[in-house]
């Protein structure tokens, strides 16, 4: 392996200070390093060195240390993030409405777990989401009046298989319920319906489309609506809410200045307790149920600071406690609802029917209809509703849902396309390749909604402070309440007053909310600009890499090399042409097609060839006409001691070139050269330069090629540092390298041929995304285009989250240390330590929704 760093290293003025390993520094010295020579282990020896603790006698106590350290780490992060975090059984998705608050989650979670049956329930408060594991499919039954009396409502979302739920209006008595059950069990595609008159939903087992109940439910004077389009029966909701808060701030304000007005005091008192109803009916209700599953949550502690409040005749100061906790509650729900939905509208992208081709015919079909294998019809100015293969006609198609890519890529016969991308202009023939829920969108919505849901350490680490901060204020409030004026000092009216506050003080929703809805709402940014970052654990160590390793061919290249030169020396080029065309043809590897490709091009014939052999990152072999010959680099040939003074000068001006030399010869002599020029990606020098202004200092390309190709493309590409020479598993030893360097070291790759280095690499990004699905599901952070465009704006993007989530918690604590310095010297009231806390919270929530928007 080489190393070499490239310009900066080279124009150093004292070389012979350069670390040992960087002597090859220079471009033309031709050092090989064996500082950390190539160890041929792959990863999954590796693997099972941590996990066996068999160790290798060739693997030395350095090397099978960080082997555990790094790659099991990696290995059971990896996991943690792919698994679903639930015991098996049976599993439930549902969308929760109504939190304000991650003390929300915790309530419902304690209060579902004590259900009979029920084994497991995960909520996330960033999300909307709850999991839910149960010994069997009747434990789910009561979650949704259960859930009610909480005070929140759900909607179940993995409606699996063909029972689904749909809500029914316009019934108004039971027995309309029945005359629904009783037409729908009419119809042959139904296997099971009930209908429920007092909840308005109706579940039915069917195997016809959603349409076709709707249609029917319709036929009887019904309205059937799937149950995921809840929108309208929220914004009912929100207004029904929005109309209490401000009916509540009116009484409130008509006590107040009634009471300098001279209306009596009973007035005013009966004015704020009305107040107190409407605004505190809600939270009152939830803390109930909360208590009852044993949770401290904000809803207990504001309704005992409220109802203190008002037991100690601070009346308005009880009511603007609840009336100052609803407006931040609502709030707080109105701004992190954008996050929430931010990920479920990139859903509505995909058009919901298509033009299917039947026989003769072109049919409209809903899209869940459509199998593999139709072929559907895509007009000029249309949305494509199903990833396929373009069998007719070309076209320009914009794919910015999918890859952030704003210019629209030249699509022809052959090409692929995605569901939710516009056809800009000319008719496409389409041949279907994935059912509608297996879509390239729908694995990104899938997977992006997956990613949120996981704790970032950060979250973790704040969770568990506040798990131990609410009780332990919570005890010191009530001590305050009774000790001091126990021992005689100072009034039970001001050290309850004071008591109530620190109930107040001890809701730590700010700080909760803080890192969560930043993860949520980076991560949604991320998707939307084609990056799929897999969670908040890998969105927080990106902010953190100070390298990035790229793999040459395919991520900072092109990845299809051409032929750009040839040089024959004893036979002729034709006889040349056709002798590494027969090499070439049985090898997979670039280089080998491009050499095909233009043999073929241009009418050569190959020999009869036998014996066929490749020899790893270095060539191929054959027997042609009872002779061995050989294509591959100079290191093949030197290491068969074939002279090469013919030919070196000539190679090394090649490569200087950036191309790649390829040797054909005997073990005798050298027949001629070929070289092959793979391009360097439009974007990619933009990119490094891009990613160096945002910080990264240490960008560093792995290749098997020459040093002296290395080099070349290396400086066109902008990239610092590079390592030359590579077999494939020294990529791995590259990455630990820098690691040994004291780096966080990401790796770009296109995920297959690179998994490995990937997954030794503190952070795995595979490029090009769309194509794959194993990249899709492999790396730690997806780049969907094929090119290195979006990645500085991930960079950015995360370390802005990061600094977003640092505010964010450092806000919240000093808030807090101030409210409860406050308190002592009775500086503090009851609404302003409300205030501090939601109106804290409100702004936590803000600060961290900027990310949404955030741009480059
Ligand atoms: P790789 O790591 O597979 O890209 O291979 C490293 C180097 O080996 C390439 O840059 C080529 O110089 C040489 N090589 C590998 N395979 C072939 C082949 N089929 N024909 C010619 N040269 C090859």
């Amino acid at each position: 392996m080489t190393e070499n760093e490239g310009e900066n290293c080279c124009s150093s003025s004292d070389k012979s200070n350069a670390k040992q390993e960087n002597s090859s520094c220079c471009s033309n010295n031709n050092n090989s390093v064996n500082s950390f020579k190539s160890i041929p282990i792959l990863i999954q020896e590796k693997t099972s060195c941590c996990s066996s603790n068999s160790s290798k006698e060739t693997v030395n106590e350095h090397e099978k240390t960080s082997c555990c350290s790094s790659n099991e780490q990696h290995t059971l992060e990896k996991t943690e993030t792919l698994t679903n975090p639930l015991p098996s059984g049976e599993k439930m998705a549902y969308r929760v409405h109504g939190m304000d608050c991650p003390a929300c989650a915790k309530t419902i979670e304690k209060g579902l777990s004590t259900l009979k049956d029920i084994a497991e329930v995960n909520v996330n408060y960033s999300t909307a989401k709850m999991q839910v594991a149960a010994s069997n499919s009747d434990a789910f039954i009561p979650i949704e009046s259960e859930i009610e009396k909480l005070g929140y409502s759900i909607e179940p979302l993995n409606q699996k298989g063909n029972i689904k739920t749909f809500n029914i209006e316009g019934m108004d008595c039971g027995s309309c319920a029945k005359s629904i059950e009783n037409h729908l069990n009419t119809l042959p595609s139904v296997k099971n319906v009930s209908v429920n008159f007092s909840t308005g939903k109706m579940k039915i087992e069917h195997s016809g489309s959603v349409e076709d109940i709707m249609t029917e439910v319709s036929k009887i004077g019904y309205k059937a609506l799937l149950q995921s389009n809840k929108k309208s029966i929220q914004t009912v909701k929100n207004k029904n809410e929005n109309g209490l808060v401000i009916l509540s701030g009116v009484l409130i304000a008509l006590g107040f200045i009634g009471s300098f007005n001279g209306i009596s005091t009973l007035m005013s008192v009966i004015l704020y307790a009305i107040a107190m109803v409407i605004s505190g009916y809600k939270p009152v209700k939830s803390a109930f149920y909360a208590l009852k599953s044993r949770s401290l949550d904000m809803n207990v502690l504001m309704s005992a600071a409220a109802i203190g409040a008002a037991l100690i005749g601070e009346w308005l100061e009880g009511a603007t406690v609840v009336w100052l906790f609803a407006i931040g509650n609502y709030l707080q729900t109105k701004s992190i609802e954008r996050t929430r939905n931010s990920i479920r509208n990139l859903m509505d992208l995909a058009p919901p029917e298509a033009w299917v081709q039947v026989g003769s015919e072109i049919i409209k079909k809903p899209v869940e209809e459509i199998t593999v294998g139709n072929i559907i019809i895509v007009k000029p100015g249309d949305k494509i509703p199903l990833d396929g293969v373009i069998i007719q006609g070309e076209s320009s198609v914009n794919q910015a849902p999918i890859t952030g890519e704003s210019i629209p890529v030249d699509k022809e016969i052959g090409d692929k396309v995605y569901a939710g991308t516009i056809n800009e202009h000319g008719s496409l023939e389409i041949k279907v390749t994935k059912l509608v829920e297996d879509t390239t969108i729908s694995k990104i919505i899938h997977l992006v909604e997956e990613a949120q849901e996981q704790k970032a350490p950060t979250e973790a680490f704040v969770d568990k402070f506040a798990s131990i901060y609410t009780p332990v204020v919570f005890i010191l409030a009530l001590a305050i309440m009774v000790l001091p004026p126990i021992f005689g000092f100072g009034t039970w009216g001001d050290w309850f007053y004071k008591g109530l506050e620190l109930l107040v003080v001890a809701c730590p929703c700010a700080l909760v909310i803080s890192t969560p809805v930043a993860i949520v709402s980076a991560i949604g940014n991320a998707a939307k600009n084609g990056v799929l970052i897999k969670g908040g654990t890998f969105l927080e160590k990106t902010g953190a890499i100070t390298a990035i390793a790229f793999d040459k061919t395919g991520t900072l290249t092109e990845g299809k090399p051409k032929v750009s030169e040839i040089k024959s020396l004893t036979v002729s080029e034709e006889e040349l042409l056709s002798i590494a065309f027969t090499l070439e043809d049985y090898s997979t590897h670039p280089i080998a097609k491009s050499i095909v490709g233009y043999a073929n091009e241009i009418g050569i014939q190959p020999k009869n060839g036998e014996m066929f052999k490749s020899i790893v990152g270095k060539g191929v072999q054959a027997t042609i006409e009872g002779n061995i010959f050989y294509a591959g680099n100079l290191k093949l040939f030197e290491e068969m001691n074939v002279s090469l003074e013919d030919v070196k000068k000539h190679v090394q001006d090649i490569q200087n070139k950036g191309k790649t030399v390829v040797i054909i010869g005997t073990q005798i002599q050298i027949i001629g050269i070929i070289a092959v020029s793979d391009t360097i990606r439009e974007t990619s020098a933009s990119a490094l330069k891009e990613l160096k202004l945002s910080g990264v200092n240490q960008t560093v390309m792995l290749t098997g090629d020459n040093k002296g190709t290395a080099n070349t493309i290396a400086s066109e590409a902008n990239v610092n540092r590079y390592f030359a020479e590579l077999l494939p598993e020294d990529k791995v030893d590259a990455i630990k390298k820098l690691q040994n360097e004291g780096h966080k070291v990401a790796m770009v790759g296109d995920g297959i041929n690179d998994a490995p280095a990937l997954a030794t690499a503190d952070l795995g990004i595979a490029m090009g995304g769309a194509g794959t699905d194993t990249a899709m599901e492999t790396a730690d952070i997806v780049l969907m285009a094929d090119n290195l465009d979006k990645l500085p704006h991930t960079m950015k993007l995360s370390r802005k989250a990061l600094t977003i989530i640092k505010q964010n918690i450092w806000f919240s604590i000093i808030i807090k240390v101030i409210a409860l310095v406050l308190i002592f010297p009775g500086l503090l009231t009851l609404w302003m330590a409300v205030l501090s806390d939601t109106g804290a919270a409100l702004i936590v929530i803000l600060n961290a929704i900027r990310l949404l928007k955030f741009k480059e």
